[in-house]
């Protein structure tokens, strides 16, 4: 976890002390951004004495835990997040702070708010998921609605802006504080923004299977080509009665297994509510009520038997929120080594400059180069009976 200064947030709602999540033992970086600070400093000095709020996009709930635990003003918040870390996170550091997590609604992007006055954003990493959230948001916004976004400055751009005229009405900029801009948006009623863009669909190669991409998709408007490239590479394994789809997107590499497979439980895991929406959808497309499948809003593998997959099949993200790393895929490994049966094994798709195949080797004792090509590898690594 981050060291004391750093995890002191200090606003004029509170102090609170806050942890990104999950709280690791080394962690450098802290819970929040210099637009929460911005946000709210600006809620404050606009005097109102509380009412009913909606944050969208909190990552790890520092504008959620100061509204909850205001102490000069009630809010009623309700906070919405498509990823299943900013939920936990958010829930932790609510805890952590002893303000009643019963009093917050905790909603993802597809769930409907119930009404509010007040509108706080943090811009997303994707325009297509602000998009989406705005197109959603919009029939609950009233002329006298309250919206402010925030974001840093290197995050804020003209399409953002653009997007908000677009979706909400008139929207101007504040000076920068700290590297950090809010957003102040105004419901123009007459607008009659063009038919809601998402889910996207694609069909998958080779195939007569559609695909559905909600907004907040890795991929969402064709095939990744590090997932093609594992696709022409997948295992048969008949012996296989549980395959795992880690991180699994819209579900494409769980299908396609599942299509070779057909006697295999299918296990599907992601941190976006929204990825799991569009596998639901897609897995029903593709198997109908058939079968035995599981579906995990969760991180990684949390949650999923351990000891119990015979294959896992991860094309890994390469950031967790608006942070770039390798953290994510490396606690992703852990995790695979558990779940994974002694003799299963985990197949990888990376980028051949990710260096995989020395986590994977130092994890497993093991990582076997199935295939390569000038941009990608694919490895596999098995769990030994140890
Ligand atoms: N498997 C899909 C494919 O090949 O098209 C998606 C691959 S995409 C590179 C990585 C996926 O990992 C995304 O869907 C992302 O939401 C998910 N992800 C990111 N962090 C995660 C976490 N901590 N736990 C589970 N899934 C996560």
């Amino acid at each position: 976890m981050a060291e004391g200064q750093d995890r002191l947030f200090s606003v004029s709602q509170g102090e609170f002390t806050l942890d990104r999540y999950p709280c690791l033992a080394r962690e450098t970086l802290r819970a929040w951004d210099a637009a929460d600070e911005y946000l709210l400093y600006h809620l404050a000095e606009l005097g109102m004495g509380g009412g009913s709020v909606l944050v969208v996009n909190d990552g790890f709930g520092a504008l959620t835990v100061a509204l909850a635990g205001a102490r000069s003003a009630q809010w009623v918040v309700q906070t919405q997040s498509d990823s299943w870390i900013s939920h936990s996170g958010t829930r932790a550091n609510l805890e952590g702070n002893v303000v009643s997590t019963g009093g917050v609604s905790m909603l993802d992007n597809l769930q409907t708010p119930a009404p509010f006055d007040v509108l706080l954003f943090k811009v997303p990493k994707s325009l297509a998921q602000l998009e989406d959230q705005l197109y959603r948001l919009r029939p609950h916004l009233r002329a006298d609605t309250v919206i402010v976004g925030a974001g840093m400055v290197k995050q804020i751009h003209t399409s953002t802006l653009k997007l908000c005229e677009r979706l909400i009405g008139p929207t101007r900029t504040s000076l920068a504080r700290r590297k950090a801009r809010l957003i102040h948006c105004d419901l123009d009623a007459t607008l009659e923004p063009d038919a809601h863009p998402y889910p996207t669909r694609y069909t998958l190669e080779d195939t007569n299977l559609e695909l559905s991409n909600h907004a907040a998709l890795f991929s969402r408007e064709q095939l990744d080509i590090g997932t093609r490239f594992l696709l022409e590479h997948l295992p048969r394994s008949p012996q296989a009665r549980c395959i795992v789809d880690l991180g699994c997107g819209n579900g494409v590499l769980g299908i396609a297994a599942g299509r070779h497979h057909h006697e295999a439980s299918l296990v599907f895991t992601d941190e976006s509510a929204m990825a799991i929406a569009s596998t639901r959808e897609n897995v029903e497309a593709a198997f109908g009520g058939e079968r035995d499948v599981t579906f995990h809003w969760t991180d990684g593998l949390d949650g999923v038997e351990p000891g119990s997959a015979d294959l896992i099949l991860c094309n890994p993200p390469f950031h967790q929120q608006q942070i770039v790393g390798d953290a994510v895929s490396w606690r992703m490994f852990q995790q695979a080594r558990k779940v994974l049966r002694p003799g299963g094994s985990l197949w990888v798709v990376g980028n051949r400059h990710l260096g995989y195949h020395t986590k994977l080797r130092r994890m497993f004792g093991n990582g076997e180069v199935i295939a390569s090509n000038p941009q990608f590898v694919i490895l596999r690594a098995t769990k030994t009976a140890t």
